[in-house]
């Protein structure tokens, strides 16, 4: 298969998965997380008519992004775990930092855009914890609340909802609870800030349909895009498991 036909494939995927959720397809941005992919597979993707892109390193992506300045209209947006030393560049490299955690980053994000231009602002979601051991990254529940009114309060970060990386199960249906949690956070903190939080970042190749059903507005989906990622070497491996619930 080739991305082109992955990408339609997909697309009718999450046509059938909204329709059976009373949803629209157009409610639901897929990203394509390109992670370890090359640029010209980005490339690819691009020509067929895929906008949204994921990365999951800074360091990754500084490498990849030169190659694709011309992509016109393309978003990237960092979807893995960022440490908050490489907060400068991030805020440089992408459009959209879906995994913020913690205050000191969100500060140091927010110190980071003051070169950009006047109105320019960086899109954030904060990365919530929802229990379980294979994933480390992501503010706990009990700490959402005070790390949302404090990143509300950073003028030139547009923050615009929730991520979340639940456990792997085997059957997709029981990641459901997971995401039902996490769309009753973000109604929960719409109605506590008075602000409005549109997106619902959750779902990946395996369970992207269960997480349309509980209203996801954004999909992160790679190998079913992009085919099996290479094997990690070991020096990456701490930094993978992170951000990575397969
Ligand atoms: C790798 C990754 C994905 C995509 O995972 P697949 O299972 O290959 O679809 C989604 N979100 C994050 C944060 C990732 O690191």
């Amino acid at each position: 298969m080739t991305i082109r036909e992955n990408l339609a494939r997909l697309r009718q995927r999450i046509e059938t998965a909204a329709a059976k959720a009373g949803r629209h397809a157009d409610e639901i941005t897929l990203i394509g997380v390109s992670k370890t992919h090359p640029s010209e597979a980005i490339r690819e993707a691009y020509e067929a008519g895929l906008r949204h892109f994921g990365e999951n390193r800074v360091q990754e992506w500084e490498a990849k992004r030169p190659r694709l300045d011309d992509l016109h209209g393309a978003a990237w947006q960092l979807v893995g775990h960022l440490q908050s030393n490489k907060a400068g560049k991030a805020a440089r490299l992408f459009h959209s930092v879906d995994s913020v955690d913690d205050w000191e980053l969100a500060q140091r994000l927010h110190r980071a855009c003051e070169g950009k231009a006047a109105g320019e602002t960086l899109r954030v979601l904060v990365e919530v914890h929802l229990g379980g051991e294979e994933t480390k990254t992501g503010v706990a529940e009990e700490g959402l609340q005070e790390l949302a009114e404090k990143i509300l309060a950073l003028e030139r970060l547009q923050f615009r909802g929730l991520m979340c990386i639940p456990p792997y199960q085997e059957n997709a249906e029981q990641v459901r609870p997971y995401f039902a949690r996490l769309r009753a956070l973000r109604d929960r903190l719409e109605s506590s800030l008075g602000w409005k939080l549109p997106t619902l970042s959750m779902g990946m190749s395996h369970d992207f349909e269960a997480a349309i059903a509980e209203g996801a507005t954004e999909v992160r989906v790679g190998t079913a895009l992009f085919g099996n990622r290479a094997p990690v070497k070991e020096t990456e491996k701490g930094a993978k498991e992170n951000t990575e619930a397969a």
